[in-house]
């Protein structure tokens, strides 16, 4: 799908035309029948998306709303908690807990790394012989801030292995919806996500799902809760309801991507994010920029690389949106140093080559001396030979 300006940010990723369709459509109370029906449909779907028989929680907020939500309803001020932090993001988690009085230990990798599960678990093995067992361990699962999917399914297992008792907490924001992921079979307790993201809707409603040993953890939880009281959200869900007044348009947008999404199949819908993912990272690779994560753990919803020396970030983004291309720079110590490709929701292997045609032509416009003619040709390669990957798997296993 075509959309104009090519919005490549890691979200809010654009809107399929039903799903924009959907969000304008007029208000019904969301107390009545429609409301409920909906609700229903939206969080199934969510728990299949999720992966889970665990209850999938909606709430009118950002991501981070999320966040504070999973700080403030399973954890106690005083609290020895694991924070697995990769990035900027693996940070605001951890600033959310120690903001409620959480006594944090990080794991803090350098910029760009992966977490390393035999670190995590030797983590965690010192918490509990200085006497403070992890009463729960903070781990983002895609972290957008430096384009890194950190390895989860083996973190979740080195965690149960060293603390069966301890919550696994997920940050899944941008990578759910995109990127391989089971709630259930990993043994995450409880996993967040937002709308904007992989989900192709508009930004304002966040999900959670919530595992039975988490919610126990919630009835003790000592941290003080209002609006993010998950306990009253289960309440209301079960008779159709949020406590309060929900984002009713954006979960009208959210039906309706959620529709797109599983006619499309989780399947095809992962491949879809590998060869996008592929495909920027071999075109940028190709015109001679210097990708920024480890490329064992590159993300295949966005996409870092370094600005080349001497070039200013607001000037080349500046160029590019001239152009009808909007990329993302970079927060905290990267600001300057790395830009971002988002391609994760509505996103062709097609857009990803407009992406690349205008950042050859904004670069070699502001003097940058990438190489001409190579980036679309070299993206479109790696996005064949990940499908071609994909297809032979497939056909093995029949
Ligand atoms: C976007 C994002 C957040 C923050 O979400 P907001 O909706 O901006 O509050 C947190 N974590 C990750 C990994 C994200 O990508």
């Amino acid at each position: 799908m075509s959309h104009s300006p090519n919005l490549r940010i890691p979200g809010p990723t654009t809107l399929p035309e039903s799903v924009r369709a959907a969000g304008s459509r007029q208000m019904v109370n969301h107390r009545g029948p429609e409301f409920k029906a909906l609700l229903g449909r939206v969080t199934a779907g969510l728990q299949r998306g999720f992966r889970t028989r665990n209850d999938v929680i909606l709430l009118t907020a950002s991501g981070t709303g999320a966040l504070e939500a999973v700080v403030v309803n399973f954890l106690s001020p005083g609290d020895p908690v694991l924070a697995v932090s990769i990035g900027e993001f693996g940070e605001r988690f951890t600033t959310i807990a120690t903001t409620f009085g959480v006594d944090v230990t990080r794991y803090a990798t350098e910029p760009g790394r992966a977490a390393d599960p035999a670190v995590v678990a030797e983590r965690l093995r010192s918490m509990a012989a200085a006497g403070a067992p992890a009463r729960a361990v903070l781990v983002t699962h895609n972290e957008t801030s430096t384009g890194v999917t950190n390895p989860l399914a083996a973190i979740a297992t080195a965690i149960r292995q060293e603390s069966p008792e301890a919550l696994i907490l997920v940050d899944g924001i941008s990578g759910l919806g995109a990127l391989p992921f089971e709630t259930d079979e990993w043994d995450l307790d409880v996993v967040a996500t937002g709308s904007q993201k992989s989900w192709m809707s508009p930004p304002g409603v966040a999900m959670v799902s919530v595992s039975e040993r988490a919610w126990t953890a919630s009835e003790t939880a000592r941290s003080p809760r209002f609006y993010f009281d998950l306990r009253a959200a289960r309440r209301s869900a079960r008779s159709g309801e949020t406590p309060f007044t929900p984002a009713v348009g954006v979960c009208f947008a959210l039906d309706a991507a959620l529709e797109l999404i599983e006619a499309e199949g989780y399947e095809a819908i992962h491949a879809r994010h590998a060869a996008v993912g592929a495909a920027t990272r071999a075109g940028l690779q190709a015109m001679g920029f210097r990708l920024f994560a480890d490329p064992a753990h590159a993300s295949d919803t966005v996409t870092s690389a370094l600005l080349p020396d001497g070039v200013d970030w607001t000037a080349f983004g500046g160029e590019l949106r001239r152009r009808g291309l909007v990329i993302a720079g970079a927060q905290g110590t990267l600001a300057g140093k790395v830009f971002r490709v988002g391609h994760l929701g509505d996103v062709q292997v097609e857009d990803i080559l407009r992406a690349l045609e205008t950042i050859e032509a904004g670069a070699l416009a502001l003097g940058i001396p990438v190489t001409r003619g190579v980036a679309v040709e070299a993206a479109r390669v790696a996005a064949a030979a990940v499908s071609g990957r994909r297809l032979a798997m497939s056909g093995s296993r029949s």
